[in-house]
């Protein structure tokens, strides 16, 4: 039997969702503890996920944007690209944030103890200590955020060659082929980087469609500009099985768009989402509930059938998302200190931060139409934008959608570059309650790709009419 500490609260896992529900819990004034595995704070989001496909992102960002205006007068030699350098940045991004945290966590007087813990009891969690040895932490209130992990393809070979987000991430090299398994926003951000970087890159996707929960139109912006970019996209086909040789991993696939021989990659990405770590916490031991997938079931005070004990992010529930981590991490730090908080999101926005960019929240028009539900719709094409044209970069475009009898916006989706940073717009129009003439009226500057907000408020009221 190791140390015994105890606490107010005791949060299992430092991604967005633990270390929000921490912060949250000290600064209430609970005596917190927040236990991790990993050497440093931030989860998945800040050491394999969020962050570092950002920062890849940006440098595969510059890459096209020189590229494309070779036709318009400004010309670029072909990127030289030094992996090593580019790898120390990313790792130096990453060290930034987390080294940050670790500065909020003591000033707050977060007690950060490092192991892996698993839950002894419903009062207790037991930690296996990195240093060695145990410590047993006893808790009034528990937050569970042990996040979750790549699904794999247990019929694929073993081989190095083959590897999940995490892998790709550290950038091994820069593949002549590259297929990436799943059209899913973490398939295709990848795919975007690595297309950048010189690999022609194949996407196979179960599915009819790629970006699933993205609305189609928003999506065929995408496809239209991707498609010189990429190599193969085949829709509604499956990965069959592979044999690693030594010229590279021989696929083979099934479906209607298969290729009929196995096709030859350097690299394969497998990307067919991510599987809650709720059986790997002990659960049993403290009488917690889990779905069939793995998930903690939760009411809308992050509390699981154990009432002390909460559940936060992505062991909790889909979406899969940072941000909506740290909001669950708020709302169960607050219950927990006993105040009246709820997760109650009209709007959780998704991104996905390819070229270019798709963002959408709130409703979707493509779940309206398949339940039937009455909306009212605007679009305000790019084509009409000065910004984006001035950009090289018109074709996106802004959708909002509204309740057709308050006319409040209950949606929206943007396609085009820099569409996650405008989405915020959205969302804040969504959490309060704006109509049509809220958004319409209100001055944006010009020329911005935000004002594309304004005017499809305005081509909802019909008054903006003079677009191509
Ligand atoms: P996690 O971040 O998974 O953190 C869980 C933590 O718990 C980890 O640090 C883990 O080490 C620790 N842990 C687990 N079990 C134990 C245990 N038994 N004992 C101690 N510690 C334990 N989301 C976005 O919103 N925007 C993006 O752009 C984005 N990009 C992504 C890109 C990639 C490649 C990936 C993989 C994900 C991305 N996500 C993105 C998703 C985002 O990373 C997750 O939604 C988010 O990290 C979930 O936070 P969390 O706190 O629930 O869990």
């Amino acid at each position: 039997e190791g140390d015994l500490i105890t606490c107010d609260v005791a949060v299992l896992g430092a991604g967005p969702g633990g270390y929000s529900a921490a912060f949250r819990a000290a600064d209430l004034g609970l005596k917190t503890v927040l236990i991790e595995r990993d050497r440093v704070l931030g989860g998945v989001c800040l050491n394999v996920g969020c962050i570092p496909s950002k920062a890849l992102l940006h440098v595969a960002s510059l890459i096209s944007q020189a590229d494309a205006f070779r036709e318009h007068g400004i010309g670029f030699d072909t990127p030289r690209i030094d992996l090593e350098k580019l790898r120390a940045h990313k790792d130096a991004v990453i060290g930034k944030l987390t080294s940050g945290l670790a500065g909020l966590a003591k000033a707050r007087h977060v007690d950060v103890i490092r192991g892996r813990g698993v839950f002894r009891d419903a009062r207790h969690f037991e930690v296996t200590l990195a240093e060695g040895g145990t410590a047993v932490v006893r808790f009034e209130s528990a937050i569970v955020a042990a996040g979750s992990e790549a699904a794999s393809l247990p019929f694929l070979p073993d081989d190095p060659r083959i590897v999940d987000s995490t892998g790709a991430l550290a950038l091994p090299l820069v593949p002549k082929r590259m297929l990436v398994i799943g059209g899913g926003i973490i398939g295709l951000e990848m795919a975007t980087i690595y297309a950048a970087l010189g690999a022609s890159v194949d996407v196979v996707e179960m599915l009819d469609g790629l970006m699933a929960g993205a609305d189609r139109d928003l999506v065929r912006i995408w496809e239209k500009h991707n498609g010189p970019r990429l190599g193969r996209i085949m829709r509604q086909t499956k990965v069959a099985g592979a044999n690693a040789k030594r010229d590279g991993l021989h696929v083979r696939f099934e479906g209607d768009n298969a290729p009929e021989r196995a096709e030859i990659y350097d690299l394969v990405l497998v990307a067919v989402g991510r599987t809650p770590n709720g059986r790997r916490i002990g659960a049993e031991r403290a009488g917690l509930a889990l779905d069939e997938r793995g998930f903690v079931p939760v009411d809308r005070q992050m509390r699981t059938n154990i009432p002390h004990i909460f559940a936060i992010g992505d062991i909790a529930k889909e979406p899969m998302l940072a941000h909506k981590a740290v909001h669950e991490g708020h709302v169960a730090a607050e219950a927990a200190a006993e105040k009246p908080a709820y997760f109650d999101a009209p709007q959780i926005p998704s991104v996905a931060y390819t070229d270019p960019e798709i963002a959408w929240t709130g409703k979707t028009e493509d779940a309206l139409k398949a339940q039937g539900l009455p909306f009212g719709k605007a679009v305000f094409p790019w084509a009409a934008s000065g910004r984006a044209i001035a950009m090289g970069r018109d074709e996106g475009f802004t959708k909002l959608l509204f309740d057709p009898e308050t006319k409040r916006v209950i949606g929206g989706g943007i396609v085009g570059a820099h569409a996650g940073d405008l989405i915020g717009e959205i969302a804040l129009a969504i959490e309060m309650g704006a109509d049509a003439v809220d958004i319409g009226k209100t001055i944006h500057p010009h020329p911005t790709l935000s004002e594309s907000i304004g005017m499809a408020a305005e081509v909802f009221e019909g008054v903006c009419t003079d677009l191509p």
